[in-house]
């Protein structure tokens, strides 16, 4: 990442940029409980420990952990996707007067977080820094790159992304998938070991006079 002075001073701007536009657009969702309620269980999400899956739903944390200890997705369509913990992210999200508000511009209406920090921050802003080529996370300055970005609520380009991941070989959280193949080459790693065993045992009946004369 270049991080000079030129591209910090256009980061800023349009940091600014982004800032006022939400100062002045005070036509907030009209539902804007769709950011504070857990997806699972519809109870606050306010001010508690949130994690979110690929499709940019918001859940409480502990409840997805019930979910998955009473193997929820076997029988809730909706989520069997979310198998374990990698299918999960912790996320960081600000609320203020019982509205989801971005923490750097303090807009309110759309959202999207970075599977890289966890920021939920204003999707506009998110837009505008990726047009200008200006890629970190503007909460927290990390890397961000375009398939890390889940969508709040939205689900086309967060299965997209999701795709570009998979085909990778990770999962939501950037983790390698578990695959069939890493225990296929320990069972290899066992027999190649009894097979050198029955070898020496076979060199020590070959020669036993050899250990005699010796
Ligand atoms: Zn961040």
């Amino acid at each position: 990442m270049g991080n000079d002075g030129g591209s910090i001073a256009k980061r800023n701007d349009i940091i600014n940029l982004y800032k006022k536009e939400a100062e002045s657009n005070n036509n907030y969702e009209d539902d804007f409980t769709v950011y504070t309620i857990c997806k699972l269980s519809k109870k606050s999400l306010i001010d508690k420990p949130i994690v979110s899956d690929y499709k940019g739903n918001m859940f409480l944390k502990e409840e997805i952990i019930r979910f998955l200890i009473r193997k929820g997705y076997k029988t809730d369509e909706s989520f069997s996707h979310i198998k374990n913990l990698g299918d999960i992210i912790d996320i960081k999200a600000k609320f203020e007067e019982g509205k989801l508000i971005c923490p750097v511009t303090k807009a309110s209406n759309t959202f999207i977080y970075s599977r890289n920090c966890g920021c939920v921050v204003d999707k506009k802003l998110i837009d505008g820094l990726i047009k200008e080529e200006v890629l970190s996370c503007p909460n927290c300055d990390k890397d961000l790159e375009k398939v890390d970005i889940v969508v709040i609520n939205n689900d086309k380009n967060n299965d997209l992304n999701y795709e570009e991941l998979k085909s990778k070989g990770l999962n939501h959280s950037k983790k390698p998938k578990k695959s069939k193949k890493s225990k296929d080459s320990t069972s290899n790693q066992e027999s190649t070991t009894i097979k050198d065993s029955e070898r020496k045992r076979k060199v020590e009946e070959d020669h036993p006079v050899k250990k005699i004369t010796k």
